[in-house]
């Protein structure tokens, strides 16, 4: 009895450690290591002055938060929702739309809610890759278009650098498309803060046209964006329906990145092969959170975002002027951001080296690196916190540079 219970325990043993190839391919997860470290520190009650979160601090809106309460104490709002959104909620996206970017949109066919829009851009290639295709991804870049999306579908990920001598935006002309089938790109970017005119989108959708690639543009940064600066939808840009879609979400908007909302919008293809994906693995985000983002894409008027995100804009603004500063005061180069809460910022060489030596001194930075091989020497600041921290931080790293 005992012999046979070891060997029931060894063959289980093996077969959990037995993982698919595609999970191993993988890269190793640069940021553990870091994150090890900063545990170990917080464990030990030192003070840490956090710039590594791209997650709001700002409180999420009040007027949402008070429709979030109300719905949610409503019993039929835990049942199943439909798995493509309510059709109440593909509508106010349609009218956010047409309001913000002057763009019309059918939501009966060109509109699909995702649970946050991590899970669409990873679903989304389960409808266009098949094993060894090859996918267009940016460097450095949001790992989920290369990882999350590509790698476990079997795809290869065929990278496009964004350089600094080309303002972060790939050299379409050089790009290597033989064979690609999907391509990713994300403006406002994450993590080098670069923004794109329309003549940019005009190009892609071209290139896209003369490629025959389907093009996912992931836009979840639009609204947090400075100096009068308004970034354009790709919708905006004739034949955009036809080559791909265009990726939302209320996470950074409203600061509702832990209630997982975003949506999906272009292509009437592509929403119904995305949407097809969604129906075998989920069910659309929970009834009382779709409310609660209807609220807030309908508090856009004509003239534009409602107060609360004019404040949040005006509160990263004012952080982002003071981390420039203070940044180049210490000797490191950046841009000043037109859009999203990151600065990009040179370090030289050896960013992991570099964002050790700041935690050392109680400094949690983003080493680019962790964005991709074309993000080393960079370090990403998100301005997810106060001023007074932000200057204190500077003050720590000071000797460090
Ligand atoms: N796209 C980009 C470029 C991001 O930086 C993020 C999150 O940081 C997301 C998408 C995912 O946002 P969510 O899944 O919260 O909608």
């Amino acid at each position: 009895m005992r012999k046979f219970s070891k060997q029931k325990c060894l063959v289980t043993t093996r077969l959990t450690t037995e993982r698919t190839q595609r999970l191993d391919r993988l890269p190793k997860y640069l940021f553990s290591e870091m994150e090890k470290a900063v545990l170990e520190k917080k464990s030990r009650g030192i003070d840490l002055i956090s710039f590594g979160i791209g997650d709001p601090d700002l409180p999420t809106p009040d007027f949402i938060l008070s429709t979030l309460r109300e719905e949610i104490s409503n019993p039929k709002n835990h049942n199943y929702s439909l798995s493509q959104g309510e059709l109440e909620f593909r509508e106010a996206v349609a009218e956010w739309y047409k309001k913000r970017f002057r763009v019309d949109l059918d939501p009966h066919k060109e509109v699909l809610a995702l649970i946050g829009s991590k899970e669409g851009l990873a679903n989304l290639a389960r409808a266009y890759i098949n094993p060894g295709d090859k996918v267009l991804v940016p460097d450095p870049a949001y790992p989920v278009y290369a990882n999350g999306a590509t790698l476990l579908c079997d795809g290869v990920p065929v990278v496009m650098p964004l350089l600094g001598k080309n303002g972060f935006k790939p050299d379409l002309e050089k790009v290597s498309k033989e064979g690609a089938k999907l391509l990713f790109l994300n403006y406002p970017n994450n993590p080098t803060a670069a923004a794109v005119d329309r003549r940019f989108l005009e190009e892609l959708v071209d290139f896209a046209q003369k490629n025959r690639l389907v093009v996912c543009y992931d836009n979840a940064y639009s609204e947090i964006a400075f100096d009068n600066f308004a970034p354009q939808s790709l919708m905006q840009i004739e034949g955009s329906k036809e080559v791909g879609i265009e990726i939302h979400s209320c996470s950074k908007t409203f600061n509702m990145t832990g209630d997982r909302i975003g949506f999906a919008v272009g292509s009437e293809q592509v929403i119904g092969n995305l949407s097809q994906i969604k129906t075998q693995i989920d069910s659309g985000p929970s009834l009382y959170v779709q409310k609660a983002a209807i609220t807030g894409l309908r508090s856009y008027t004509s003239n534009g975002p409602p107060e609360c995100v004019r404040k949040n804009v005006a509160t990263y603004q004012q952080r982002r002027d003071v981390l420039v500063k203070e940044l180049r005061s210490l000797g490191l180069q950046c841009e000043t951001p037109k859009a999203t809460f990151y600065v990009w910022a040179s370090c030289g060489t050896d960013s992991m080296g570099v964002s050790k030596r700041m935690l050392e001194k109680g400094v949690v930075v983003t080493p680019g690196i962790g964005f991709g091989k074309y993000g080393e020497g960079f370090l990403r600041f998100a301005l997810t916190i106060p001023i007074d921290r932000i200057e204190e931080a500077c003050e720590r790293i000071s000797n460090i540079m």
